[in-house]
């Protein structure tokens, strides 16, 4: 039998503007009238990061006829204070223009919220149960911060209210562009095999280490709690299913509408292999994925000032001394200190780069994998 699925679409208000006018974004919900997992989608937290929003759009052409279990929420262009804040040609959204906070760093975690829950688990308790608890109980910690007298600054209000929603969700998808990248996806250690059910070539494994992330704000808590009670209670199984990603979508300031379609096929894929359509609508490409431990993913800053031509592009194979950019000296044109050379320190892949030509001494250059494997 097909399920039912109810559409919705609402707004919340995430943010005010100097003239005291409220700041909402859309809130996609699909609910099927058959149980399955919840999951979570936004995009575009920081502002320039745009992919996500078309990626979005073929999710919900695909899910108006798919056969859905349990619900979607999807929320594009989650940030409208980040997209808006333009300088010339190009979109200023990776901080919190007002208090310079990155909008992806503000999200709540508190470990005292965990050991006051641990305090009164029941260890007989029903799993779906005590799942809702939890949610109950860490949302009331969110709701806390977010009504507190001395007030919070922007960045953390608008992540908090987010949070709300991404907190109720089995799955948690925070879509994400490099500045120039190729596609890779953040994946927290426990859930390594689900990292083969996206199309997604390069893969980060990320440890139970809170930095104030969307990804790590969802699954920290499940994964800490987890341990807590396994240590506690260790003659049950405690595991949750709760997973949760930031996927990196190619580059920032472009949306590619083809492109775009293959990233929704992949989030479909790995949907439908956690169960949420009764068929499973795609599975996997069969391809190779590299992978790295947090630690290995290295960044490479220039030592030098000056104006760079990336030689190395995102997703290459470099082997050790190879040459990755080149840098001119307009102070240094008439002698051979004109063009410097940076090669690689190790073998690598770089996964993005800076995206600007003119680059300060201590730039970001690169991201690169390093100790790499094959997932
Ligand atoms: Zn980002």
């Amino acid at each position: 039998m097909e399920p039912k699925v109810k559409f919705n679409k609402e707004y919340l208000v995430v943010a005010q503007n100097a003239s005291g006018r409220n700041l909402n974004v859309p809130v996609y919900r699909f609910k099927s009238d058959l149980p399955g997992p919840k999951v979570y989608l936004q995009s575009s937290i920081h502002g320039a990061e745009v992919q996500g929003n078309v990626v979005i759009y073929h999710l919900i052409q695909a899910l108006q006829s798919a056969p859905l279990k349990g619900e979607i929420i999807l929320v594009p262009n989650c940030n409208p204070v980040g997209s808006n804040l333009k300088s010339g040609e190009y979109t200023l959204g990776r901080f919190d223009p007002v208090n310079g906070q990155n909008w992806n760093r503000a999200y709540h975690f508190d470990q005292s919220l965990l050991d006051s829950f641990v305090e009164q688990v029941d260890p007989k308790a029903d799993m779906a149960e005590l799942k809702g608890l939890f949610r109950d109980h860490i949302k009331q910690g969110i709701d806390e911060v977010l009504t507190s007298e001395w007030g919070v600054g922007l960045a953390q209000q608008l992540n908090l209210k987010l949070q709300r929603f991404a907190f109720d969700a089995d799955i948690v998808l925070d879509l994400h562009n490099g500045p120039v990248s190729t596609r890779h996806i953040y994946v927290p250690e426990y859930a390594r095999e689900s990292a083969k059910f996206f199309n997604i070539p390069h893969v980060i494994l990320i440890p139970n280490k809170f930095a104030g992330a969307l990804d790590e704000a969802t699954f920290c808590p499940w994964w800490t709690l987890s341990e807590l009670l396994q240590q506690k209670y260790p003659e049950r199984h405690w595991q949750f299913g709760v997973e949760a990603f930031t996927v990196e979508m190619g580059s920032q300031e472009v949306i590619d509408f083809n492109a775009g379609e293959h990233d929704a096929r992949s989030i479909l894929s790995y949907l439908s292999a956690k169960g949420c359509f009764s068929e499973p609508l795609f599975t996997p490409d069969v391809m190779q994925r590299h992978a790295v431990f947090l630690r290995d993913y290295k960044t490479l800053f220039s030592q030098q000032g000056g104006i760079v031509e990336y030689l190395a592009k995102p997703g290459q194979i470099v082997k050790k001394h190879e040459l990755l950019a080149r840098v001119l000296n307009v102070d240094e044109l008439e002698d051979n200190r004109a063009v410097g050379e940076i090669s690689a320190p190790c073998d690598l892949i770089p996964i993005l780069h800076f995206p600007s030509a003119s680059v300060l001494g201590g730039t970001q250059l690169y991201k690169c994998f390093t100790n790499y494997f094959d997932l």
